[in-house]
């Protein structure tokens, strides 16, 4: 048996005669017939997904969806983990180095959402049906597309249908799997599928810190307590100077003060005010400086003046995703790289927050890519995917897989 691997790095060839060579076997050019064909098929999963509801921490209907879908396929230990995410491996034999290929199962969309997906011409609509009913569909079609052409990958493949992508789900999915020694240690690389699209990949991973600040203070009457500390004088003061903080264009970094809560009543002095703060950079060093900035901010509120002794104030983490970059120099990169220019597709490196925040954060191989098509809408009840074309974006999927993994023949 020779095992085609020609990315590895003993290899003498380019990745793109890598791809070149993988994308001429004849297995190849019966999985793209399948991914081709089956179009309609796809559809029908896609609206059958789209039509569970799988709001934030609740994503377990989805889940069993998948398991099913999975054990159809012929995957081998398909199960799920303490948190819902879902696994499926190619293989029999349980062994490493794996490639991991993703797809997140839940919306935004919170219960009781009415759903009802619909079909019109080669456009679908409905809540969530892009993102990511489009890319667990995507996963699925590669999944059923390897089986049919019996393609062998060179090394084990897991796929993931993983929860708590969105808001505040906070990655909780990818975090617990790469918390995981049995995925950490073995994973060699990651293909995440979100959303609609075939001409660009995320490969920079945008940073976020959300934090909650609350000053407390004794409260009491306006005339009768005149004096007290007021913690909404204190809140303001913390948001007015952290306002001032400078941040660079490039990385680029944000910050937003989008929530602010406190007091009783004009006549009261409050006993506590709080307020929600978002901070953003492509640098995780930026973020670190931005986030010092702040603390400095409420720190100097709190603790300066004469009412420190009697007031308190906390900050709460209410969500952190992790900036990070792929090294340019990075296997992956030149993969996904070589199937676009195989396919002719003029790609465009994007930063955004994806799951693959986690594993990159972890210095691990990991790209964000669409399943294809066209969609729009995401995050509305007038989410729609256009099908024309998703096969490109299948066989893109495909073609990274294998050239990630090195086909057996
Ligand atoms: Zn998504």
């Amino acid at each position: 048996m020779s095992v085609r691997s020609p990315l590895s790095e003993t290899d003498s060839t380019t990745p793109q005669q890598g791809i070149t060579r993988i994308a001429e076997l004849r297995s190849v050019h019966s999985a793209f017939q399948y991914l081709h064909n089956q179009e309609m098929e796809f559809r029908r999963w896609q609206m059958e997904l789209a039509d569970i509801p799988a709001p934030p921490f609740g994503e377990a209907a989805r889940g069993e969806w998948l398991k099913h879908r999975f054990a159809g396929l012929g995957l081998h230990g398909v199960h799920a983990d303490e948190v819902g995410n879902v696994f499926g491996l190619f293989d029999k034999d349980e062994h490493a180095p794996l490639v991991a290929v993703s797809a997140h199962l839940d919306t935004v969309f919170p219960q009781g959402t009415p759903l009802g997906s619909r079909e019109e011409g080669n456009k679908l609509y409905g809540p969530g049906i892009s993102d990511n009913a489009a890319g667990v569909v995507a996963m699925l079609a590669v999944a059923s597309a390897l089986k049919r052409a019996e393609l062998r990958p060179a090394t084990q493949v897991v796929f993931i249908g993983n929860v708590g992508e969105e808001g505040e789900g906070n990655l909780r999915g990818m975090r617990h799997i790469f918390a995981n020694p049995r995925w950490r240690d073995a994973t060699a690389s990651m293909l995440v599928i979100d959303g609609a699209g075939a001409d660009t990949y995320v490969s920079h991973a945008l940073g976020s810190r959300r934090f909650e600040v609350t000053f407390r203070g004794p409260g009491g009457h306006s005339w009768s307590d005149f004096g007290v500390p007021n913690p909404i004088v204190l809140l303001a003061r913390a948001l007015a100077d952290f306002s001032q903080a400078e941040v660079p264009e490039s990385p680029r970094t944000t910050f937003n003060i989008g929530v602010i809560h406190g007091g009783t009543s004009v006549n009261s002095i409050p006993e506590s005010a709080s307020a929600r703060v978002d901070l953003r950079s492509a640098s995780p060093q930026e973020l670190e400086k931005l986030e010092e900035r702040f603390r400095e901010a409420v720190r100097a509120a709190g603790t300066g003046g004469p009412w420190a002794q009697r007031t308190s104030f906390e900050i709460e983490t209410i969500g952190d995703r992790p900036a990070a970059m792929l090294s340019p120099e990075a296997h992956i990169l030149q993969v996904i790289r070589a199937v676009d220019a195989h396919m002719g597709i003029k790609s465009i490196a994007r930063l955004a927050s994806t799951d693959a925040n986690i594993p990159l954060s972890l210095g691990m191989d990991a790209i964000t890519i669409g399943s294809g098509g066209d969609g729009g809408g995401a995050h509305t009840l007038r989410e729609w995917f256009d099908c024309m074309h998703r096969d490109l974006g299948l066989k893109r999927i495909l073609l990274a897989l294998l050239g990630l993994t090195g086909v057996r023949e």
